[in-house]
């Protein structure tokens, strides 16, 4: 059925931009998620009308259409599942219109996070949201999934900063979901509900961005812990003393580990920064500070400069690939989000499970957001192993519900939590959901066996 739509297809989109050859599918096939599948065919599209006609041509022959930025994504979001066409927007890539009186910046969903930072940054103005890929991840990929980043905890995540977006429904539809305004109170809020869906909904064509000014000056602490009970006490003295620093991220011993090669036992690390106009640095400086020594915390190293500034991010940005080096052949990353007064009692209780199932693992993320990667190590060719790993995955994942937290703080559902969903929501939301996805996408063409079972 799929093959007797390639003729429609490059007549759409330029034969170029239609892949089938068997030795370039393989590209498409996965993300950074241990899940594989081939698409039937590859479509770069570089505008709202081919998008529109590729999702008419699909709904016909109910042919499943999945989405895909740069293929990043940690949770088999994109993969796809069924012999569909995978729509790639890399190829739609401009930045078209920048408003520095509204503060307001129109782009293409393939522009790469990174290039929307310097482009905003060269102007005196800055977007927040910094997940660690933005060097490659592209802002529509961003916008699906709800990426959030270190300085989350101070700026928000992708979601606070979409004004509006267009997109095409299953149904083939092309919609505004809001005025590009500051405010607007009229109806529900839809660009919201797009936000996040990982392409279930609709396929965004356009994405209008709110930015601020940039900060003046930056601030970077590294601080050195006995363990990590201190360091989440000296994260939660942070909020209590009034200080809201840009990042505070969290590496358990493990990691320090890992990045210092040492083999004695090591502290547990916090990488922390302030920023702001330069009169407000030094007290806030001395907020944290406080915070971070009445909690025990052993030493606080100041980056003096640029190059130290890079040299304490270089630790943070080490850790996915040092992780690779150690071997394992299987690996399964959690993005649990707890309420932050509950960092103390998850951070025991990954221990304890560590300890009870005998399995490696090693934490760090966005730990001012409550927001941590759990990642499991293990051999994925051991069957008991691999039973074990699954029984501490529940097993982490029940505790972050009874202790009021979400399954995923930034990643996204896709694949690897659609398990967890319905517990994690509870059946009435989960249901609502479902529904809402039918309205949109009525035959189920969109992104189908991600998010929901
Ligand atoms: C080394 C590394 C570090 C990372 N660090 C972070 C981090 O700090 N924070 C964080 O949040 N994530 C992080 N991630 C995960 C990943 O980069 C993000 O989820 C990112 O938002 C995915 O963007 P992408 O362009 O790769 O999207 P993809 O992986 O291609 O797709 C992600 C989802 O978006 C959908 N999608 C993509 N484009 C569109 C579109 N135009 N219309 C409709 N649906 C679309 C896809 O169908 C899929 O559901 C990291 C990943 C890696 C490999």
């Amino acid at each position: 059925m799929l093959n007797s739509l390639t003729g429609e297809f490059k007549k759409i989109l330029g034969t170029e931009n239609v892949l089938q050859d068997p030795a370039d599918l393989i590209c498409y096939s996965y993300d950074s998620s241990p899940y594989e599948s081939i698409p039937g065919t590859v479509l770069f599209v570089k505008n709202t009308e081919q998008i529109q006609k590729i999702i008419y041509l699909c709904l016909n022959e109910k042919i499943p259409v999945y989405s895909r930025g740069a293929g990043t994504g940690t949770t088999g979001a994109s993969v796809p599942l069924k012999n569909g066409v995978s729509v790639v927007f890399t190829k739609m890539n401009s930045i078209h219109g920048f408003n520095q009186e509204n503060l307001m910046i129109d782009v293409e969903p393939g522009v790469i996070t990174g290039d929307i930072h310097n482009f905003v940054e060269s102007k005196g103005f800055f977007y927040p949201p910094d997940p660690s890929s933005l060097k490659f991840c592209t802002i529509g990929g961003n916008v699906m999934t709800n990426a959030g980043g270190p300085r989350g905890v101070k700026y928000g995540v992708t979601r606070d900063y979409v004004v509006s977006l267009e997109v095409i429904t299953g149904k083939g539809e092309i919609i505004r979901t809001s005025a590009k305004t500051a405010k607007n109170a009229s109806g529900y809020n839809l660009t919201q509900l797009f936000v996040g869906s990982e392409g279930t909904l609709g396929l965004v064509s356009g994405i209008t961005l709110k930015v601020i000014p940039k900060p003046r000056m930056t601030l970077t602490l590294m601080s050195e812990f006995p363990g990590i009970n201190q360091a989440m006490q000296g994260i939660l003295n942070i909020f209590k003393n009034g200080v809201l620093p840009c990042c505070i991220e969290y590496l358990d011993a493990n990691c320090v580990n890992l990045i210092r090669n040492r083999k004695e036992s090591a502290e547990t690390l916090i990488i922390s920064e302030v920023d702001g106009f330069e009169e407000s640095i030094n007290t806030q400086l001395s907020l944290v500070e406080k915070s971070f020594k009445d909690a025990g915390c052993n030493n606080i190293i100041i980056a003096k400069n640029n190059e130290e500034r890079d040299e304490i991010w270089r630790v943070r940005r080490g850790l996915s690939p040092a992780i690779k080096k150690l071997g394992y052949s299987g690996k399964i990353s959690e993005d649990i989000c707890v309420p932050r007064h509950n960092l103390p009692a998850i951070t025991d209780k990954i221990s304890e499970i560590s300890l009870k199932f005998d399995i490696k693992i090693i934490c760090f993320g966005h730990a001012g957001d409550g927001n941590l990667h759990v990642n499991f190590l293990f051999d994925k060719n051991d069957a008991d192993e691999v039973s074990k790993t699954h029984r501490a995955i529940e097993e982490l994942i029940e505790n972050t519900i009874m202790l009021g937290g979400a399954i995923s703080g930034e990643h996204g559902i896709g694949l690897s939590k659609r398990d967890f969903l319905k517990m994690a929501v509870g059946e009435v939301n989960y249901n609502i959901m479902k529904e809402i996805k039918k309205i949109f996408d009525p035959e189920g063409i969109l992104n189908p066996g991600k998010v929901f079972i």
